[in-house]
């Protein structure tokens, strides 16, 4: 009886474009084979590698036997009754991550994740409060896109509409998971991919400054910053790594990304505002003076709630009056609308995972770990 353990296939989703084309290499091929199969995964949306007819019978059988496109597995779907779609996805063995699809007009950005759960811990935020699960990987955070995609109808040429934008504001903190991100968003701008733009992609961070530097020699994607407090005493309140990466050095890490990319940026500064914590007037003066060494514009997002936070979102009224405020200091200043809110698809409303009590315990552990790497 033959009692070997069937062999893994290996998954082309999880393979780099440079893994890809060595993969073709070691098994005797030429390297532009990586490009073929980029495009019958990612421009079509293809899955069944008998149909790739540009790749001989042969080879087509040889991949056959040991590989295989496998995107994680949908756990539900769910539908907002203003067009906002969130998936929430089976990752590993036990978490659950989600994304979301905003359509609006001809546009259509994806809101996509990078982890299950995230370590840095803001006080605001409904994925944070769950602690750190684990990294995505690359066939996790690019397989999101490809889901999304598909969803759009297949072939991919007749699709009814395509994804326009990614931003890494799903959850987790994108930064701490730096190569698979990294590899995702290049693939996200592949020409033979989904050729999006480096505007097209956005990465958000709380600002993991060693990593934003490591970012600007690789990638020069759009950036935006989640900020949400004018002052370090109040910032180390809400986002806690800022204890470890104080503003100003965050801000510089900020500049210096700008200076190495080769086009005019501004830079998108997240401000969170939340009810008698960060949302007074004299928050907006002190935001102003301090964006003034940065040109920047501002995205105000109103706080949604979630269980078991005390924090209260802002009235309109209060959320206008700082805007107007930052507005008349000349700073372009957006509030950003809630969308998907009945489904809590919307920022900071991610939450994804069960939350019994070992699965709890067993975040906390792995919560520590992942702080003290950062
Ligand atoms: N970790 C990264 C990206 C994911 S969070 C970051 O923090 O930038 C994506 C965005 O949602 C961030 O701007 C974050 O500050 C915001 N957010 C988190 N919780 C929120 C909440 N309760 N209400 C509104 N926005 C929230
Ligand atoms: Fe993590 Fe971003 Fe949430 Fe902060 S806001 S806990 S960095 S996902």
């Amino acid at each position: 009886m033959n009692t070997k353990p069937a062999k893994t296939k290996i998954n082309l989703l999880s393979l780099s474009k440079q893994e890809l084309a060595d993969f073709f290499v070691s098994i005797g091929e030429k390297p532009f084979r990586a490009t073929q199969i980029i495009k019958w995964i990612h421009q079509r949306g293809v899955s069944d590698i008998s149909l790739m007819t540009d790749l001989s019978k042969d080879l087509r059988e040889k991949l056959l036997k040991e590989c295989e496109i496998r995107a994680p597995e949908i756990e539900r779907e769910e539908y907002s009754e203003d067009g906002t779609k969130k998936w929430i996805i089976k990752v590993g063995e036990k978490d659950l991550i989600e994304m979301v699809l905003i359509p609006e007009n001809d546009r259509s950005t994806l809101c996509v994740s990078s982890q299950a759960g995230c370590a840095v811990d803001c006080s605001f935020c409904a994925t944070g409060k769950q602690g750190f699960s684990r990294n995505l990987g690359l066939d996790e955070i690019i397989g999101q896109v490809w889901i999304a995609a598909n969803s759009f109808g297949l072939p991919r040429e007749s699709a009814s509409r395509n994804i326009t934008n990614v931003v890494m504001m799903g959850m987790g903190e994108p930064l701490l998971n730096f190569i698979p991100v990294v590899e995702a968003m290049k693939l996200m701008m592949d020409d033979n991919a989904y050729g999006l733009s480096k505007r097209k992609v956005t990465l958000s961070t709380s600002g993991i400054v060693p990593k934003i530097d490591e970012l600007s020699k690789v990638s020069d994607v759009a950036l935006t910053i989640s900020l949400h407090a004018p002052n370090d005493q109040l910032r180390n309140e809400l986002v806690p790594i800022n204890k470890k990466y104080p503003i100003q050095e965050l801000l510089d890490s900020v500049k210096r990304y700008v200076a190495s990319c080769d086009d005019k940026r501004v830079t998108t500064i997240e401000y969170i505002l939340i009810d008698g914590i960060n949302d007074d007037l004299s928050h907006a003066e002190e935001l102003s003076v301090l964006l003034e060494q940065l040109p920047s514009k501002i995205n105000l997002i109103p706080f949604n709630a979630f269980e078991g936070s005390n924090y209260l979102k802002p009235s309109g009224n209060r959320v206008k009056r700082f805007q107007e405020y930052l507005k008349n200091k000349g700073y372009v200043t957006t509030i950003r609308s809630t969308r998907g809110d009945d489904i809590m698809a919307a920022c900071g409303q991610l939450v994804g995972q069960v939350n019994d009590k070992t699965r709890r315990k067993e975040r906390a552990q792995k919560n520590k770990i992942q702080i003290k790497a950062i």
